[in-house]
């Protein structure tokens, strides 16, 4: 049987794969431009970030936004053997390709996690189980292995188990509430910038909705489906996402909130909160 992976960052035992593996543009995230497979100028030898206290204040928010839902230390210490780029040069870009990969999979594995707490169906918590089964398997390979996972069609089928465990869970919150469609709020909406505070949002269907900089604060998104929402800025002071669905560390981390914010227990406050 396949292990279940640690779907959490540990940063202390990875080469360092977010800040070479991945390219950045200068823009409000980044204060520099940062070309794929290239190692940032502000990483230390030891793969250690050198402004990691001052990441935000120096332009680098995107950095405490980023979550690799725990391949970083997958790829480096199972799939390479703890064996660095560093150390072995000519590893580095399939290490860097393997590390794309699995974090793709890993945040399959962080849906399909919670798709299988939430549904009341038993019959779709087996098939998240057996999909989870399958795509840690793939994570866990080699490298061949995991370069050879059909990423494209792995996303179609957790995307559909997802969607139906979402109409399943909003379906007893009054997902269907005509209400909260007419007002605006369904999914892929634009509602950047949209005042939404201490709305009742429960079941709302939110998925890919753009909420940059919204005024969520002292809202209710009981089973709201937040599934690729972007929550960059946005307001949520107050705001009860505790059990908000499909939630992830990213979207929590790129919005602003406060002690009094209600998040799920397998997510954690950004240190800005
Ligand atoms: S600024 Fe620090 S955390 Fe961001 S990519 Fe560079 S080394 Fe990594």
């Amino acid at each position: 049987m396949t292990i279940s992976p640690n779907l959490s960052p540990d940063c202390g035992n990875c080469f360092a794969l977010c800040c070479t593996a991945l390219g950045f543009s200068r823009s409000a995230d980044f204060a520099i431009d940062k070309p794929a497979a290239s190692p940032c100028p502000n990483m230390a030898g030891d793969f250690s970030c050198t402004i990691h206290q001052s990441l935000r204040p120096r332009g680098f928010s995107g950095c405490t936004v980023f979550d690799c839902f725990g391949a970083g230390q997958v790829v480096s210490q199972q799939t390479f053997s703890g064996i660095s780029w560093t150390q072995d040069p000519s590893s580095m870009s399939s290490m860097f390709a393997v590390f794309k990969i699995v974090r793709q999979l890993h945040e399959m594995l962080w849906y399909l996690a919670e798709a299988g707490e939430r549904t009341f169906d038993p019959d779709l918590a087996a098939a998240a189980d057996q999909l989870s089964e399958g795509i840690a398997a793939a994570a866990q390979g080699d490298a061949a292995t995991v370069l050879a996972a059909d990423v494209v069609s792995l996303h179609g089928e957790v995307r559909a188990l997802l969607m139906e465990v979402s109409d399943e869970v909003r379906a007893s919150y009054g997902a269907e509430d005509q209400q909260t469609v007419d007002g605006g709020v369904r999914a892929g909406a634009d509602l950047v910038g949209a005042n939404l505070a201490n709305r009742r949002l429960c079941g709302a269907d939110l998925r890919s909705a753009y909420l940059i900089g919204a005024n969520l604060r002292g809202s209710d998104l009981t089973a709201a489906d937040l599934l690729g929402a972007d929550l960059r800025g946005a307001q949520l002071q107050g705001a009860d996402l505790s059990k908000a669905l499909y939630l992830t560390q990213p979207q929590i981390n790129a919005a602003e909130g406060a002690p009094t914010t209600l998040i799920p227990t397998r997510l954690t406050s950004p240190a800005h909160w």
